[in-house]
């Protein structure tokens, strides 16, 4: 697991733009913005997918969805309006195997998802 990604990102050993933080999670600016605002809430501990997600983690993942909402009020998006992303798998387009919230918004966001 040391060599995760986002495990190195929390521990502070890869640099981050940090929006946002808490005991069990912390939200920082993706790399690569696909909207004006685009935040990837992630789990300090880690899980490899959303597949992997048990009962016990049932708090994380409420303060997941409750810093997404956070980070929506912080960056000024709340009432215009923004989107929730859970990619699991390659399927759906998942690259980085510890679990990422993508909170999308400042722009329309079209429907369906490509
Ligand atoms: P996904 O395709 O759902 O797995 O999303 C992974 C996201 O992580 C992509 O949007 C990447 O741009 C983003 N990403 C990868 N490495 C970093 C990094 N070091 N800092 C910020 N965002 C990253
Ligand atoms: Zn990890």
């Amino acid at each position: 697991m040391s060599e995760c990604l986002f495990c190195r990102l929390v521990k502070g050993d890869i640099p981050s733009d940090i929006i946002y933080e808490n005991d069990d999670v912390i939200a920082f600016r993706d790399q690569n913005p696909q909207a004006p605002t685009h935040v990837l809430v992630i789990p300090r501990k880690h899980i490899s997918t959303v597949n992997d997600l048990t009962a016990e983690d049932k708090n994380v993942v409420g303060e997941m969805l409750l810093a997404g909402k956070a980070v929506a009020a912080q960056d000024g998006i709340a009432e215009d309006g923004y989107r929730l992303i859970l990619n699991c798998n390659e399927g759906a387009g998942q690259t980085v195997f510890h679990v990422h919230l993508h909170v999308l918004g400042g722009r329309v966001m079209n429907w369906p998802p490509g």
